[in-house]
């Protein structure tokens, strides 16, 4: 999409940051109908939160730091991000195998029932005991682990919640700019003074803009604290710590669904998860973050320690060759440089000013609670004329979400029937990637040359013309790291073809050169 700004364009809210919280505020604030500019200095979903453990989650292990508030909206808010996400979001069971040098059962079992207690469950499953070589997870497990507890968390498709919040927000009418770095922001009595940088090179509307904005959120995740710093609130500093978190993959270590939550000796917690079919998921390391020395990439002491972990439990033994992807991100968590790290809250911290002008700043949160917070970021504004608008997120489905089932293993078998040239796996990657929008790429085919080249396996041009027009894809990498995943399967010919196809198909502008295969949407 092209867009033009003038400095005579006054938006209602200004939201700075394109990852989840960012994302989940400018959706929140258009669809009450306020006008509202995202601007995301890299791709959108480009830092934490394509980097998550991808849960939506009560957090378990919280309850031992005695975070009950947090943990019980986070469980509130795991139904209602299911129920209007699911084609993105879906039930996981976990295995908490039991260690007898580690959490006394008892410990674990009041955990289990606090956390059963404090969520509405209308869908999941509650937590059990289980005798492990009796139950479909065991089989991956030394035996000398016999017991252990299962309990339900949900899984999400962390860049694609991303993603689809910037869709609805646009859909609403908001203007949405990847690769747009705020460089300046100045308060003039009613209003602030934002510099916008837009610097994606494929832009012919590269360049310097400014435009005017009644109230502005600071949502830049890991840059809050500077931002804060060199643009606004001197005085309302929030201590924090930056605290990086790694994760490994691996090939599949198990065929069951299960994920585990394995112990650790330093009294932590890694998770171990079925990851994108054919892979497994390992997380998380937590080392203090320095942006001036630390390049955010896993250290080697770092795989040791996750490696570890599982190899105490598991039958297979992984080592660190065995490695095909590391990611980083970055959690801002609230508390001084005494506090240990595992003791810090992940709930997030509001700082706001209530000047003519206001802004809000949003430090730390999870991906779980996004939608509350931005239904409280907008609460700040309420007193602005016309931000006084009724919340509605709370039964607002995302795009794609009305695939008419709570099961989007239901959804994927639908598509192949109405499909039945395409593949189960393929049906699958569509439903979980695109829901009900998985159309807007098949419906214009009838059998499998009509998706056009196949850059990998499952991975179709028709894939990647949907993402460019619909999806704000320009660069190879948007779409195998964010939209989508393809690039953990794809050799770097593979990657470098994609590359040479988008640049024939995207002009400098970053426009569409040709008539891509994506058609309509609504
Ligand atoms: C290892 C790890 C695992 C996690 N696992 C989970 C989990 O399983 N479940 C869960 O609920 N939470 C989890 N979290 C927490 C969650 O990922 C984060 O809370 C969340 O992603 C933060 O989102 P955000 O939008 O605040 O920050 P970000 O995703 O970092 O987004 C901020 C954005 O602001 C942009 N930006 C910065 N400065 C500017 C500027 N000047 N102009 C324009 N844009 C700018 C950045 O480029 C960035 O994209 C995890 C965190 C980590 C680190």
């Amino acid at each position: 999409m092209t867009v033009e700004l003038a400095e005579q364009d006054i938006f209602d809210l200004v939201v700075i940051g394109g990852g989840i919280n960012g994302a989940g505020i400018a959706r929140d604030a258009s669809g009450r109908g306020l006008k509202v500019l995202l601007c995301e200095k890299d791709d959108f979903a480009g830092h934490t939160s394509s980097a998550s453990t991808k849960l939506i989650h009560g957090g378990l292990r919280y309850l031992e730091n005695y975070h009950f508030g947090l943990v019980k909206h986070s469980l509130r808010e795991r139904e209602i991000l299911l129920k209007n996400s699911p084609h993105i979001i879906w039930p996981l069971r976990f295995v908490l195998p039991h260690d007898r040098s580690l959490r006394s059962k008892w410990l674990i079992r009041t955990g289990l029932f606090i956390y059963d207690s404090l969520a509405p469950m209308h869908r999941l499953e509650k937590s059990s005991q289980v005798k492990l070589q009796q139950h479909a997870a065991g089989e991956a497990l030394k035996s000398q682990y016999q017991h252990g507890f299962a309990y339900s968390d949900c899984w999400v498709q962390d860049s694609r919640l991303v993603i689809l919040n910037v869709v609805a927000a646009e859909a609403f009418g908001a203007c949405v700019l990847n690769r747009t770095r705020c460089t300046d922001l100045k308060r003039e009595e009613n209003y602030w003074w934002v510099t916008l940088d837009r610097h994606g090179d494929r832009s012919m509307l590269n360049g310097v803009c400014r435009i005017r904005a009644r109230a502005v959120v600071n949502a830049t995740g890991a840059w809050v604290g500077s931002m804060a710093r060199d643009f606004h609130q001197n005085d309302s500093q929030q201590q924090v710590q930056l605290i990086r978190g790694s994760h490994i993959v691996v090939q599949k270590l198990f065929d069951h669904p299960y994920a585990f939550l394995f112990q650790t000796m330093d009294r932590r917690v890694v998770f171990c998860i079925p990851y994108e079919r054919d892979f497994t998921l390992i997380g998380t390391t937590e080392m203090s973050w320095d942006r001036s020395n630390d390049q955010g990439e896993i250290s080697d002491a770092e795989i040791e320690y996750l490696c570890q972990a599982v190899n105490r439990y598991l039958e297979t033994t992984v080592h660190p060759d065995d490695v095909v992807w590391t990611f980083s991100g970055v959690r801002t968590l609230c508390g001084d440089d005494g506090t240990q790290v595992s003791r810090l809250s992940r709930d997030y911290t509001l700082r706001h000013d209530d000047s003519l002008a206001p802004i809000v700043s949003v430090f730390g949160g999870k991906i779980t609670t996004y939608r509350l917070l931005a239904e409280d970021v907008l609460e700040h504004f309420r007193t602005l004329e016309g931000f006084n608008r009724p919340k509605w997120t709370h039964d607002g489905l995302l795009p794609g979400g009305d695939i008419g089932s709570n099961d989007v293993r239901e959804y994927a078998s639908l598509l192949s029937t109405q499909y039945s040239w395409i593949t189960p796996d393929l049906a699958s990657h569509y439903a979980c990637h695109y829901g009900t929008n998985a159309h807007c790429i098949l419906k214009n085919s009838a059998k499998f040359g009509d998706l056009g080249k196949e850059f990998s396996s499952n991975f179709f041009q028709a894939e990647v013309d949907y993402l460019i027009e619909h999806e704000y894809a320009s660069f190879a990498e948007d779409i195998i790291w964010r939209r989508t995943r393809h690039g953990i399967r794809m050799s770097p010919d593979q990657i470098s073809d994609l590359r040479r196809y988008m640049d024939s198909v995207l002009d400098f502008s970053g426009n569409s050169r040709v008539a891509l295969n994506a058609g309509i949407c609504s």
